[in-house]
């Protein structure tokens, strides 16, 4: 926080009514979260009520970690004793009083803040420009995502004086919340991103939406935009006077004309301005998203004064921004939180929130190397020192010639080395023993060794998830598609095995329109884990609508019945309700049949509260030619039945079609939007181009054990396994409960280890498995690929008679998923 708050400073600013004693009482941060505290004696803890939890609940527990200030409601009556130790300041709105303290610290903040707002890739453009600014200054910006009505005030409160410049993001998702983040935030610059579809929940239009968000910029000196042919350049040149409007574009006037050349895998931007001076900059990417995003970066940071040059030498260390931690199973209990991608003060306290949410360990430990591109010393190591106090850091590994030359404080046991080799020839498994090990460095550092060495070995089973390839495979999709051509990628099912909320989390990082998925309950969980992206259900139950009205999901409507329940569930409430219609065209599952359109226009009609957001069908045979024939059929079909109930429906709504075979069997039927699945996934099923996609997941495990077996001995269950030659057999840590099928047995499936492949032995076991190793170099703990690259998934499923739908989606919960990128 950039100034510490008394108690009279925190009356003056939220008013409200004070109960305790202790009136010396002095604030250095702002909680509201009972599992992220770092110095209790010094928190404010603030009580919001979510939908989940009430943060007054965990007061009592608060009060015996050692918290000695509340912020709470008006009904809150504290215990009288512990009115002696405690303060609790009641105030009629929790969270309005923490916006105020938010207000109360940016006024101290002197120097220039930047806002982003707009649709999509606000995060992305937070990050990229935090990353040209670095170069020049220490840059404040919000973590994460921290966007919201909660998330604006911690990223202010994570300002400190050593900032030069704050990069905030900010997102709302209904009318009237922008004119509170305008109240904190008071930007100086702003970034209008652009505006899509997403989150048109909670606006009556998309001008209204606009202009709502327009408030944000009401006082910035200037304001950044895309000028073209749109509403919202419309909207922006109407209320913001010209002085105030910078503008790019790749046709019309504006202040910044852009141009774009493919050069290999890069792309040059070349910027003109009005007055005819010229910038050339070089990224490392194509698509037509990131362009988008960081030419907004670029303009910005030009606008803030930095130079040309200072930009292009950033661009070259751009980062993807979703570098995100990952917690692994380190050696003798310990547990590693890797974050050998970051390195700036910004991703530090993220990670240091990230440890605080970790179970307990017997330390804390920190290995951490310099922090490049952060200016000067003496200023980044006082402020690393502070963290690691706060956080209570019982040791650190400090690797880099600067940050070993830091005089860290006596209480955090430092061990320093120049170089990672260094660190790696003195550490031993046995230093640690049940400890929290944090592990963030410069990619130079390439601290993946060091965690490739705490890294616990005999770990069972993963599933690994490439976020990259995933990235790769969606960008495949997209080139297929024309630009304007929505994706609404189907996370049913746990997103097919790979984890939800993860991958959802990406999706929305990436670009995607929509999600769907199979039930209510799969929406709700992502609503939890902070996924805002519209969500489709096709699979909605009647006792689960009030659900999708709590958390703004999309139920599929697929017969006149169920249209009723919908439409009368609606009208008690006395709410709109968004749903999309499915026609059944020839899959013969769920959907209006062309019999019951007239049904269904009469009850478009007369239920202007059912808001109909799209209408699709889905394809019975889009992977298989011979069924080309009846797939158009279906398709043409399709387009008749849209054409009779079309009168009855709003103009923007979305005809949708095609699955991810379809995307490439019938690219002439992309109409408004697609259904990416499994090609998302990695697996290319029409066998249309088997090579363009890359495998996101690889299911790994471990070699438990090796035995010499004889030529009279069996293998497992049923005396199924022989070996008649004798051998060797590896036991693995994987078996049917895990979702590896029981069908694999007896030489069906098989395993690589050591690039090498071995065959199941006997029958697959509930959770082990016995396979072949007699010529293969193998030793106990070696790892063992289950599925992945080199093991095709097409002819693995193939080999049991089944599909990789299949397969994907039986790998167990059980089984831990692991993300990272390459
Ligand atoms: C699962 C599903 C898809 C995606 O299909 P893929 O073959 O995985 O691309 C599309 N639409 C509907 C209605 C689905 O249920």
């Amino acid at each position: 926080m950039l100034s510490s708050l008394s108690i009279s400073q925190l009356l003056e600013t939220c008013g409200g009514e004070l109960l305790g004693e202790k009136m010396d009482m002095v604030f250095e941060t702002v909680s509201i979260d009972s599992r992220q505290i770092g110095n209790p004696k010094k928190t404010l803890f603030v009580a919001l009520k979510g939908a989940k939890a009430n943060g007054e609940d965990f007061i009592p527990d608060l009060i015996d970690q050692g918290v000695q200030g509340f912020l709470v409601g008006l009904s809150f009556s504290p215990k009288k004793n512990n009115l002696d130790r405690c303060i609790f300041l009641r105030v009629p709105d929790t969270r309005k009083a923490l916006q105020d303290i938010a207000a109360f610290q940016r006024k101290l903040f002197e120097k220039p803040v930047v806002a982003i707002t707009g649709s999509n890739g606000k995060t992305i453009v937070k990050e990229w420009l935090g990353q040209l600014l670095s170069q020049g200054f220490n840059v404040g910006k919000s973590p994460k995502s921290y966007n919201s009505q909660v998330g604006v005030p911690l990223s202010i409160f994570g300002l400190t004086d050593y900032h030069q410049v704050a990069v905030m993001e900010a997102g709302v998702s209904k009318a009237g919340e922008m004119k509170a983040l305008e109240r904190m935030l008071k930007p100086d610059l702003g970034i209008f991103t652009n505006i899509g579809t997403a989150h048109d929940e909670g606006f009556l239009s998309r001008k209204d939406k606009i202009e709502e968000k327009l408030q944000l910029f009401e006082s910035t000196s200037f304001l950044i935009y895309q000028r073209q042919n749109s509403l919202l350049s419309e909207i922006i040149e109407k209320e913001i006077e010209d002085e105030r409007r910078i503008s790019w574009s790749d046709s019309a006037r504006a202040t910044f004309v852009r141009s774009l050349r493919t050069e290999g895998t890069l792309t040059r931007i070349i910027l003109l301005k009005e007055e005819l001076s010229m910038h050339t900059f070089h990224v490392p990417f194509s698509d037509q998203a990131s362009l988008e995003n960081i030419t907004h970066a670029i303009v910005a940071a030009l606008t803030l004064g930095q130079s040309a040059s200072q930009i292009q030498e950033a661009l070259k260390y751009l980062k993807s921004v979703d570098m995100r931690l990952t917690v692994k199973d380190g050696v003798n209990n310990s547990l590693i939180i890797d974050d050998t991608y970051n390195n700036d003060l910004e991703g530090l306290k993220v990670a240091f929130d990230f440890m605080n949410q970790q179970r307990p360990k017997a330390r804390k430990i920190v290995i951490l190397s310099d922090l490049l591109q952060q200016g000067a010393s003496e200023q980044v190591y006082p402020e690393v020192s502070r963290l690691l106090e706060m956080h209570q850091v019982n040791t650190l590994y400090a690797v880099g010639a600067s940050i070993s030359a830091y005089p860290f404080p006596k209480s955090i046991v430092t061990i320093s080395f120049v170089t990672t080799e260094d660190l790696l020839n003195h550490i031993r498994k046995d230093d640690f023993q049940n400890d929290l090990i944090l592990v963030t460095g410069a990619r130079s550092f390439g601290f993946e060794k060091v965690v490739d060495f705490l890294e616990q070995r005999l770990h069972g089973t993963v599933l690994e998830i490439n976020l990259n390839a995933l990235t790769h495979n969606y960008n495949f999709y997209k080139r297929k598609l024309k630009p304007e051509t929505k994706i609404m990628v189907m996370v049913k099912a746990f997103a097919y095995g790979g984890g939800s909320s993860e991958i959802a989390n990406h999706l929305q990082s990436i670009g995607a329109d929509y999600l769907a998925v199979a039930y209510t309950d799969e929406g709700v969980f992502l609503r939890n884990e902070g996924i805002t992206l519209p969500i489709m259900v096709l699979n909605p139950v009647k006792e689960s609508l009030q659900s999708c009205l709590d958390f703004d999901l999309e139920p599929v409507v697929f017969s006149v019945s169920f249209f009723e329940f919908v439409a009368n569930f609606a009208r008690e409430k006395t709410k709109e309700i968004k749903v999309h219609l499915d026609f059944d065209t020839g899959m013969r599952r769920l959907g209006f049949t062309s019999d019951q359109l007239q049904s269904l226009k009469k009850l478009l009609n007369q239920n202007p509260q059912v808001k109909v957001k799209s209408v699709y069908t889905h394809l019975a045979g889009a992977d298989e030619e011979v069924h080309s024939e009846f797939s158009l059929e279906q398709l043409q079909l399709f387009n008749e039945m849209v054409s009779q109930v079309q009168p009855d429906l709003p103009k923007n709504i979305l005809k949708h079609a095609l699955n991810s075979a379809g995307i490439l069997s019938f690219p002439d039927y992309q109409m408004d939007m697609v259904r990416l699945g499994i090609g998302l996934y990695g697996v290319e099923v029409s066998n249309k181009e088997p090579e363009a996609l890359r495998p996101i997941s690889t299911l790994k495990t471990s070699i438990s054990q090796i035995k010499t077996i004889k030529p009279s001995e069996t293998v497992g269950y049923s005396r199924k396994g022989v070996l008649p030659r004798g051998g060797k057999i590896a036991t693995l840590a994987i078996g049917y409960a895990d979702g590896y099928d029981r069908r694999f047995s007896n030489g069906t499936g098989y395993v690589l280890i050591n690039g090498q492949k071995a065959p199941v032995v006997g029958n697959v076991c509930m959770d082990m498995v016995m396979v072949d190793v007699t010529s293969i170099q193998a030793n106990e703990g070696d790892e063992a690929i289950v599925y992945g690259s080199g093991i095709s998934l097409l002819d693995q499923a193939k080999s049991i008679g089944t599909i990789p739908y299949e397969l994907l989606t039986n790998i167990s919960t059980r089984v831990k998923r692991v993300y990272y990128l390459d």
